[in-house]
């Protein structure tokens, strides 16, 4: 649940503001109802029973992969699915990938989400509440939820108020208390949402899917490349890191034939090599569109490549693909 939406509706009933945190408290421990919240008075729970969800999203279906991604489906309350995925790392980590809108209207070609057209913006709530979720999957599996990246269904910037809503309660140390920096917002480049984030004080991450060096591959493979192009998107990615002092990561994912040649990996290395970006190389995962992954091989010529002009980058490895919740494969059919 959203902790300042709350916060407002008991401040509005002359409610003191630390209920809201008992509430949050009990559903990450574990509760599954108004009626389970102890600490709340017994009217007050009544009250909340019949004015708001306890789960603004509940699950609908959960698969779990061979490397221990776990997927749920989640449904709203006006039967929309989305999907989140949670991930697991060394010593005890995990990641959540949230979904911020049912569908998506930006239609890049490589991502299931994108094939299912636009939907609705998530509530705040609604996002939240995938967060929750997580934690207490992390902690039934005796590790602990640190990361959160909106990288999931839909294009966060286009939901930006209620994502940024969202971050706040993820954020504050009476929601979910997890620390900023361990927070991404991922965009494939809407450019007044990279301005927005940059005014504002909560010191997230900035992640830019760009996949391509060139106007023309990176159009054919993302619309929206048409409206906000290469250099103006790299322009305000700069403007970002001026204002916040804080570097932009840049994911790059890797297709056979289309975007990896050494060509690219040195174009890609001259727009970036100026110490603000960091790449992330991402592995293609299969949506049943027309792209193939690059080789092993490949990838490490062109991280090679992106070395000798002194652009630093990681590769980022696919979880999850076995049971389609790997990046670009989120979609509601797919659970
Ligand atoms: S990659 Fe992101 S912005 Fe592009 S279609 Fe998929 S969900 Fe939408």
């Amino acid at each position: 649940m959203d902790r300042a939406a709350l916060t407002s509706l008991l401040a509005e009933w002359g409610q003191p503001a630390y209920r809201a945190r008992q509430a949050i408290e009990a559903q990450r421990s574990g509760a599954d109802g108004w009626g389970e919240v102890s600490t709340l008075p017994a009217a007050l729970r009544a009250r909340l029973e019949e004015s708001l969800p306890f789960w603004a999203l509940t699950p609908d279906a959960r698969v779990e992969s061979r490397d221990g991604t776990v997927k749920w489906g989640l449904r709203g309350v006006d039967g929309a699915v989305v999907e989140a995925v949670l991930i697991a790392h060394a010593e005890g980590r995990r990641t959540v990938c949230v979904s911020s809108q049912v569908g998506c209207a930006l239609g890049c070609k490589f991502c299931a989400t994108g094939a299912m057209g636009p939907g609705r913006n998530l509530t705040a709530s609604e996002i939240v509440d995938q967060v929750v979720l997580a934690g207490r999957e992390a902690e039934s599996q005796g590790a602990r939820l640190t990361n959160v990246v909106f990288m999931g269904m839909g294009e966060p910037m286009q939901n930006l108020d209620a994502v940024l809503d969202a971050c706040g309660t993820i954020n504050h140390p009476e929601g979910i208390g997890i620390s900023a920096r361990r927070i991404a917002i991922s965009t494939v480049g809407w450019v007044p949402g990279i301005a927005t984030l940059a005014e504002h004080p909560l010191p997230v991450r900035l992640a830019i899917s760009l996949h391509a060096a060139d106007d023309a591959t990176r159009t054919s493979l993302m619309p929206i490349n048409t409206r906000y192009p290469i250099a103006s998107l790299l322009a305000a990615c700069r403007r970002y890191c001026d204002t916040t002092g804080r570097r932009v990561f840049i994911e790059y994912l890797l297709l056979d034939g289309v975007n990896d040649s050494t060509a690219d990996a040195r174009r890609l290395a001259r727009l970036l090599r100026d110490g603000r970006f960091h790449v992330n190389l991402i592995e293609y995962n299969a949506t049943g569109g027309a792209y193939t992954g690059s080789s092993y091989g490949r990838r490490e010529v062109f991280m090679r490549a992106l070395a000798e002009l002194g652009l630093e980058a990681s590769v980022r490895r696919s979880r999850g693909a076995d049971v389609a919740a790997a990046c670009g494969q989120l979609a509601r059919s797919r659970t």
